[in-house]
């Protein structure tokens, strides 16, 4: 409907989905990882913004909000709110933040 990604467009979200770093993202970034969904902290933000920004998307790759399948509504909603419940309960230490955030969300994913 609304595609226009041309036929060799290689999705970096998608490889990172597939644990593949990039230029832009390492393995490292991902703070949640499960067979539908895929969270990460953006490293380029990262190292002047004591804020976090977290992009949370389906593992499966759809090229725009049309084609995500309404389902997938749900599941990504729960994996952003157990993301932000793990950042909410961490320390607000800019330096420290990524790491706390990462073994929050670990923290969280074994007790769900
Ligand atoms: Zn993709």
């Amino acid at each position: 409907m609304y595609n226009h990604a041309p036929a060799d467009y290689c999705c970096p979200f998608c490889l990172l989905a597939q644990n593949t770093p990039s230029s832009w993202t390492t393995l490292d970034d991902i703070v949640l990882k499960d067979e539908q969904v895929l969270a990460f902290v953006s490293p380029t933000s990262w190292p002047n913004n004591p804020g976090h920004v977290v992009v949370v998307i389906p593992i499966q790759h759809f090229e725009n909000i049309y084609d995500l399948p309404v389902e997938m509504g749900g599941v990504l909603h729960a994996a952003t709110r157990t993301v932000a419940l793990a950042f909410k309960a961490a320390p607000v230490q800019p330096a420290q933040l990524l790491e706390r955030s990462m073994s929050a969300v670990r923290t969280v994913e074994k007790r769900g």
